[in-house]
């Protein structure tokens, strides 16, 4: 089980959000079977998606983030429910690059730098709220992290990580959001700056001593105080009448086509791979607006 820690700290004039998930990442690694970087590119953008979606406030509330940076993976998506459960997927779940001179997995050269990352909430409305920002790096923090100060203008930092095992398991995942209330003053703002900037590598904090360690490093000196935590896993909502429906929105000329092949219509889910199956009569069923 995966969990996040809220915390507060200076009279509540930041919030921070750890997460620490490695058999969520380790889940969805299995299902696609990522090659190590691609387990580290999905890895930190369902690790983001869990933080934001966690912070929600509708119960029925989604989010989900999605980055096309123009690098050999594709596009990257993961989608988190509003308690920080994820589910998500990669174009080319397989595809890999050597690890960087620093011995990093090169998850920016993975994603590429060349696009966007968009933010898309769904709150129950007739259209979600929708933002988007260029890629800085293609790293998925960094990115998030413009985004977060440039379309919603909160002070924030960001760092996701993932620790891949030579065995390509999931050794350790999570990361960190800190937010400033507007009105923080520029000393505190600098205080959690000098923090991150000496802090140990967060993979490192998460494999060898845990989320409270990562907390105690992010507000060093500032008293922070663990306000909830709250369990968080891999989750995917796909179901029957799901798939019907997506099924339907092809079109009734999609649905005579596939039922005039006379042979049953497997449709996979793209997150968990689940197959559903919809024989001719049923797709026929479909078109005329009926239920299957
Ligand atoms: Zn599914």
């Amino acid at each position: 089980m995966g969990e996040i820690l809220r915390v507060v700290s200076a009279q509540e004039q930041i919030r921070l959000s750890v997460i620490t998930a490695a058999d969520m990442v380790e889940e969805a690694r299995r299902i696609h079977d990522l090659s190590p970087t691609a387990s580290a590119a999905l890895g930190r953008l369902m690790l983001g998606a869990s933080l934001l979606g966690n912070a929600m406030k509708g119960e029925k509330d989604t989010l989900t983030l999605r980055v096309n940076g123009g690098g050999p993976i594709g596009s990257v998506v993961a989608v988190s429910d509003s308690k920080g459960n994820v589910r998500g997927y990669a174009d080319e779940p397989r595809a890999d690059l050597p690890t960087r001179a620093d011995g990093k997995l090169d998850v920016g050269g993975l994603v590429g730098r060349n696009g966007t990352l968009t933010v898309s909430r769904d709150l129950g409305l007739r259209e979600p709220y929708i933002g988007s920002v260029e890629l800085v790096s293609g790293e998925i923090a960094e990115d998030l992290t413009s985004y977060l100060v440039e379309s919603e203008q909160i002070p924030s930092a960001c760092g996701l990580g993932v620790l891949v095992g030579k065995d390509r398991r999931i050794l350790a995942a999570g990361g960190f959001l800190v937010q400033l209330l507007p009105g923080a003053s520029e000393e505190l703002i600098r205080k959690i700056e000098d923090n991150i900037f000496m802090m140990d590598q967060l993979t490192t904090i998460l494999h060898e001593d845990g989320p409270e360690e990562l907390v105690n490093q992010v507000l060093r000196g500032l008293q922070p105080e663990i306000l909830a935590r709250e369990e968080v896993a891999w989750r995917c909502c796909c179901s029957r009448d799901r798939v019907a429906a997506a099924l339907k929105s092809t079109g009734e000329e999609t649905l005579q086509e596939l039922a005039d092949t006379g042979k049953p219509t497997e449709v996979n889910c793209q997150f968990c791979g689940k197959q559903y199956v919809f024989l001719p009569e049923e797709l026929l069923s479909l078109k005329t607006g009926g239920r299957v």
